[in-house]
């Protein structure tokens, strides 16, 4: 079944040299590098905040900047994720860089709320138009179609940049694309929580023992259903 709708005139809300889609990792670089060079730059965010599974899905740390050189791990990631990284650190949001899986990878930590609040300041700083509470649901003729609280609405610009992490803008531009592995299976998702009313020194270093200790537990009858638990420790040290 279906229902028809009557043709409509959707309004134009902006126009913009460059729209960008997404407010997560991709699109806070993405605009904070197009709004720097000058561009009149707008980014389009169906939440009300950025930073992305950064921030919604409360990943709570940054797995990708550093890497193993020489036997060392070292950031080798730069440019605008220094200044992320540096307003963090100034707001003490930022926790020492922790290694998982055995040593082969460091990861580091962050507050999620300091992490949205460094992210808008640095996409205001470059002059981004932030438009929060906006689900892009279409392209057309030039147009980024977001449907927002006042109803629907059409953003006209010149170049475009898909962030949306899931190939969305791409995908209604015509662009080829497959889903998962052809047969209804996707990436499988992993389940972030945050625990509060921590002991640090009950805890220890809870977070390079705590495979071994799931590893007891299963010999000693319990059963898990995933392996290969992370840890991630916050900046506070009751979290
Ligand atoms: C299970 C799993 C665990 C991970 N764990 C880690 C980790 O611990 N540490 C780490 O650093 N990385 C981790 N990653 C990788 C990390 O999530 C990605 O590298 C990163 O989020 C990619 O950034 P992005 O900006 O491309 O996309 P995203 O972070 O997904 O951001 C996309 C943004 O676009 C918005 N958006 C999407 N569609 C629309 C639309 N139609 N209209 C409006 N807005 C839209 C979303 O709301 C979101 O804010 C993990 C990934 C997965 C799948």
């Amino acid at each position: 079944m279906f229902v028809r709708e009557p043709q409509r005139d959707t309004p134009v809300l902006a126009e913009h040299e460059v729209v960008v889609l997404g407010g997560g990792p991709a699109g806070i670089a993405a605009a904070a590098a197009a709004g720097r060079a000058g561009r009149s730059t707008i980014l389009v965010e169906r939440y009300g905040f950025l930073g992305g599974a950064g921030t919604a899905a409360g990943l709570a740390n940054f797995c990708g900047l550093h890497a193993k050189v020489h036997g060392e791990h070292h950031q080798v990631v730069h440019g605008i994720a220094d200044d992320v990284v540096a307003r963090l650190q100034a707001l003490g949001a930022l926790a020492a860089p922790h290694v998982l899986f055995g040593g082969r990878i460091q990861a580091q930590a962050y507050d999620v709320s300091a992490y949205k609040l460094v992210a808008d300041q640095i996409l205001l700083a470059a002059n981004v138009r932030l438009l929060f509470h906006a689900l892009a649901v279409g392209y057309r003729d030039g147009h980024l179609l977001v449907e927002t609280k006042s109803g629907r609405r059409a953003i006209r610009g010149r170049m475009f940049i898909d962030c949306s992490g899931d190939g969305d803008l791409a995908a209604w531009m015509g662009a080829p694309y497959e889903v998962g592995d052809g047969k209804g299976n996707m990436l499988y998702p992993s389940t972030m929580y945050r625990i509060g009313g921590v002991d640090p020194a009950k805890a220890g270093n809870a977070c390079e023992t705590i495979a071994q200790r799931m590893e007891e537990a299963e010999r000693a009858g319990r059963r898990f259903p995933r392996k290969k638990p992370i840890l991630r420790p916050q900046p506070n040290p009751v979290e």
